[in-house]
């Protein structure tokens, strides 16, 4: 990471107190000042500030049930923020591995390691996310095969990934993908003649949703893990 966010996320220095001192050759890595703040640190460097060495906090992992009528950002105009529910310490810091539309509720991924919600959100990790889709008509008896072949979303040149169809009732499934395609679910049930008038992600990798709306608790270790 950059050496003024480490910097900063080792102390409860501002981001301009950290470049000033940086700048001002108060803090060296490996026992060398440096003076660019831009500069690529590893936590295995020792970086130290006025004699003292650094130690960056631990990267925070929670989980969240997101109400509908909330957006997965830290600002909007229009909707309020679903960190307005996380009650913890600089929860400025503090991203969404994974966005959920503003209408969409269920399970969100919330953390500062920046790392590994890369590795959450990038297709290349095939991490699968499964999702209750409510319907505005009948599924049809052949989308389960088309799911799993692929469909062709507007606008888009290749194919969807496969994708696993469950039908509960003839209106409500259960549907697992491991793409994250913006609107991806609204864009396959359309791309298939059908609409989607409710979703609720309830699973991410082996993470299944299990606090009520609006709570949110740490991951354990062995869930942050999971995702490695
Ligand atoms: N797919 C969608 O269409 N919306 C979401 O919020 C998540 C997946």
């Amino acid at each position: 990471m950059r050496l003024d966010r480490f910097v900063c996320k080792s102390t409860e220095l501002t981001r301009a107190d950290a470049v000033r001192l940086i700048n001002a050759g108060e803090v060296r890595v490996n026992e060398q000042v440096v003076l660019e703040e831009r500069t690529q640190v590893h936590e295995n460097n020792c970086i130290t500030l006025d004699g003292q060495t650094l130690k960056p906090r631990a990267f925070r992992y929670l989980l969240m049930h997101k109400p509908a009528g909330t957006i997965c950002a830290n600002v909007d105009d229009v909707y309020p923020s679903l960190f307005k529910y996380v009650d913890i310490e600089r929860a400025d810091e503090l991203h969404i591995a994974g966005r959920l539309d503003a209408d969409t509720t269920g399970l969100v991924l919330i953390t500062d390691d920046g790392r590994w919600s890369f590795h959450i959100t990038t297709p290349n990790s095939q991490c699968q996310k499964v999702y209750r889709v409510g319907l505005s008509r009948p599924i049809a008896d052949d989308v389960a095969d088309k799911f799993k072949r692929g469909v062709k979303l507007q606008g888009e040149e290749q194919l969807t990934l496969p994708a696993m169809l469950e039908v509960i009732n003839p209106k409500e499934v259960l549907l697992t993908i491991t793409q994250g395609k913006f609107h991806q679910v609204k864009r396959m049930f359309a791309a298939v003649g059908n609409r989607v008038v409710s979703l609720h992600r309830e699973q991410i990798g082996e993470v299944a949703l299990d606090v009520e709306e609006r709570q949110w608790r740490y991951l354990t270790a062995d869930e942050v893990k999971s995702f490695s």
